[in-house]
This record gives C-alpha cells, sequence and structure tokens, in this order.
C-alpha cells in the first residue's frame, strides 16, 4: 500500500485507460477522484475500487468537463475543499476525431486540442499552485506514440498530443524547484472504446507491427503512471514513457 494517504485526481476515470489508472493507484492505498463529463459516467471505476480485495479502496466521482474552465475551477474546489491537497494529478481525459487532413475540418481540429491540449493546461492549472503549495507531487499526462511520429489522418490528434509533450516539459521545469515532477506516459494501440471502432483489417494489420504481438490492455498503462507516482520514480521528470510494446521504437 504504497498510496496510503495520497490523494489522486484521475481526469476521464469512467472507463478505458483512466478507469484501470484509478483502480491501480487505489489498489495501493490512494484516495482517488475521477472525472466523467456524464452524471453517474464513474459508477463502474468506484463499485471496481469498492471490490477491491485489500477492503480499502476510497472513491469519489466528478462531473466535469475539462474543456470548461469554469466546470474545471468548480471540480477543483470541490476537491481540495473536501481533502485540502492533492498528490497525484493524472491527465486522461481524451478524445478523437480522425479524418485525413484535406477533409479535416477547423471545429474537429479545436475539440480535439480543447479537451486533450487545453484541458490538461486547465486541470495543471488549476491544482499547480495547491501542489507547489504543498511542495510536492506528481502530475502524469497521458500522451500517445501518435505525439512523437504523426498520424495520417489525425493530424489534430497528433498535435494535442505532441502539445502535451511540449507542455509538460515546460511545467517539469517551473515545477522542479517544488518537487513537482511532471511526466507524460505515451500508450500505443490499447484495447478501449478509442480503438474499439477500428475494421478488424486495421486492427490485424496494426497488430504486425507491433514485436510483442499483442495489442497493450489499459492495465499496461495504468503500471507505467503508477511507477512514475511511486518513490522509486521521484528523480525522473520531464520525461516521455512510452509504452506501446514496440511498436514505434
Ligand atoms: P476512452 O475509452 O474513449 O475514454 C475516454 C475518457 O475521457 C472517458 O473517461 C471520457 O469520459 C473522458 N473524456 C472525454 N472527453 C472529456 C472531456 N471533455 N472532459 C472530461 N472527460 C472527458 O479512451 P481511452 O482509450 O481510455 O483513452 C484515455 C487516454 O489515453 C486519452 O487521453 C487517449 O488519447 C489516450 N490514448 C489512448 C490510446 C488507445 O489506444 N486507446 C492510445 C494512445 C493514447 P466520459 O465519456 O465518461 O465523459
Amino acid at each position: 500500500m504504497q498510496f496510503s494517504g495520497k490523494v489522486a485526481l484521475v481526469t476521464g476515470g469512467s472507463r478505458g485507460i483512466g478507469r484501470a489508472i484509478a483502480v491501480a493507484l487505489a489498489a495501493q492505498g490512494a484516495e482517488v477522484f475521477c472525472t466523467s463529463t456524464k452524471e453517474g459516467g464513474c459508477a463502474e471505476t468506484l463499485a471496481a475500487i469498492a471490490a477491491l480485495p485489500s477492503g480499502s479502496g476510497k472513491a469519489q466521482a466528478l462531473v466535469a468537463d475539462v474543456a470548461s474552465a469554469a466546470a474545471v475551477e468548480a471540480f477543483a474546489k470541490t476537491l481540495l475543499e473536501r481533502v485540502g491537497k492533492l498528490d497525484f494529478l493524472i491527465n486522461n481525459a481524451g478524445i478523437t476525431r480522425d479524418g485525413l487532413f484535406l477533409r479535416m475540418s477547423a471545429e474537429d481540429f479545436d475539440a480535439v486540442l480543447a479537451t486533450n491540449l487545453r484541458g490538461t493546461f486547465l486541470v495543471c492549472k488549476a491544482f499547480a499552485r495547491a501542489m507547489a503549495k504543498a511542495r510536492g507531487g506528481r502530475i502524469v499526462n497521458v500522451g500517445s506514440v501518435v505525439g512523437l511520429t504523426g498520424n495520417a489522418g489525425q493530424a489534430n490528434y497528433a498535435a494535442s498530443k505532441a502539445g502535451l509533450i511540449g507542455l509538460s516539459k515546460s511545467l517539469a521545469q517551473e515545477l522542479a524547484s517544488r518537487s513537482i515532477t511532471v511526466n507524460v506516459v505515451a500508450p500505443g494501440f490499447i484495447d478501449t472504446d478509442m480503438t474499439a471502432a477500428l475494421t478488424p483489417e486495421i486492427r490485424e494489420s496494426m497488430l504486425k507491427h507491433i514485436p510483442l504481438s499483442r495489442f497493450g490492455m489499459p492495465d499496461d498503462i495504468a503500471r507505467a503512471v503508477a511507477f512514475l507516482c511511486s518513490d522509486a520514480a521521484s528523480y525522473i521528470t520531464g520525461q516521455t514513457l512510452v509504452v506501446d510494446g514496440g511498436m514505434t521504437m
């Protein structure tokens, strides 16, 4: 129970990678707040945490659209009033609006940047002061390998995830004097709702490019995030940890 007494926030904790991260941190003793845009959206995550064998899982749900500055300020206020601090901030909420560049609308570009990049900026801003005051904490931003490589059909998404790396490195430099580390975990292809919509042909062709011969599971990402929150990672900041089964090496 290495995270006993720690408070964690996981944005987009209702399903997929976010749910796995929330459960992994709670399994190690952290009190976890998860967000969804929908009332009741995190119910299954809360149930999974309540069912942890340790019996000590503590979690609460918050409803917020991370792209809305007012909503982010409101849930940050609620969280800090309820528990007074935040140790681990995991910016995981993300969306795709895929399309070839020549057909991509400015609306689809803006929507992806608003959630994935601006949302992360807003949530970091809402908590950075409290974390700095506490002189410690971990921020882990969930990026993507396409932020490093680019991807045809994902100009908006790749730009948002590349931007996340620049944002994280800048924050890592600004917050280091307060003993706050800021890192990115960059997943490859992970089996979640986000990738479920791909055709069997695309999935098959992607699998051929993964040396470890399997798609990633949400737990693969959750374990990397838990590592970056742990004492073992206290001297790691400003880094991008790729978790992709070797796909982009
Ligand atoms: P997912 O299953 O589609 O879940 C997305 C999560 O983000 C949901 O919890 C959703 O909450 C939340 N969310 C979306 N828009 C939001 C908003 N405006 N405000 C607050 N929350 C919002 O996705 P996933 O596959 O688990 O992906 C999680 C993260 O990993 C994303 O940042 C994604 O870009 C990244 N990633 C995924 C893969 C992959 O292969 N799956 C690969 C690389 C990176 P509600 O719908 O409940 O509101």
